[in-house]
């Protein structure tokens, strides 16, 4: 599935591996610690090998960890890609805990990591929605409503944003918020 803006931008839904699927910057749900873990996190490393975690080693070095709802830079390895966006999503307590914020802020500040790049593919998992449990329907909805009021921006120089969702579920429950927020189209 996907989604078209003024001036060729376009955000793809696809289901697959984050790992396979070249762009100029793979974001990875990381965690604040970022000391890598299972999920997307332990593919990427896999897939990267271990000049990302040498990277991140020298990050944790200078200023300790990743701030949960930032992200911090490191180069891709192995990967498809130049840039790996490690992303510290928030642990869902109950959403009283400013969880949707923090989520929210995962994806616009990857979206200005790859501004300040000038970087035109970015790639994303479903940050929060594993190991962290975010409640899936609410998490994509925050994930693609995020995207969508930032590539619809006129001074955007992102071209393509695509969604790499591991199972068929984590794709239907993005579509269907991609429909919620396009009700007149497709
Ligand atoms: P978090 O700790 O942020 O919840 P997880 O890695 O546990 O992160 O899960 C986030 C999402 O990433 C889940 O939907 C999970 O199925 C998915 N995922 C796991 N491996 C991959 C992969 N190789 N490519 C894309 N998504 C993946």
């Amino acid at each position: 599935m996907e989604k078209q803006f003024s001036g060729g931008k376009i955000l793809w839904l696809v289901t697959g591996d984050i790992t396979r699927v070249p762009a100029d910057a793979i974001v990875n749900a990381a965690n604040a610690a970022l000391r890598g873990g299972g999920g997307v996190d332990g593919a990427i490393h896999r897939a990267g090998g271990p000049v990302i975690m040498q990277e991140l080693d020298q990050i944790r070095a200078a200023q300790g960890g990743c701030p949960t709802g930032s992200a911090v830079v490191t180069s891709a390895g192995a990967l498809p890609a130049r840039f790996v966006f490690h992303a510290a999503g928030p642990i869902y307590r109950g959403g009283g805990q400013g969880e949707a914020a923090l989520l929210a802020s995962c994806y616009s500040t990857c979206l200005r990591l790859a501004e300040e790049r000038d970087l035109r593919v970015v790639s994303f998992p479903s940050i929060s929605t594993g190991a962290y449990g975010y409640p899936l329907e609410e998490a994509a909805a925050i994930a693609v409503d995020t995207v969508c009021r930032h590539i619809e921006r006129d001074q955007t120089r992102v071209r393509e944003v695509i969604f790499v969702l591991f199972d068929q579920g984590t794709h239907d429950a993005y579509a269907r918020a991609l429909q919620r927020l396009q009700p007149a189209v497709e």
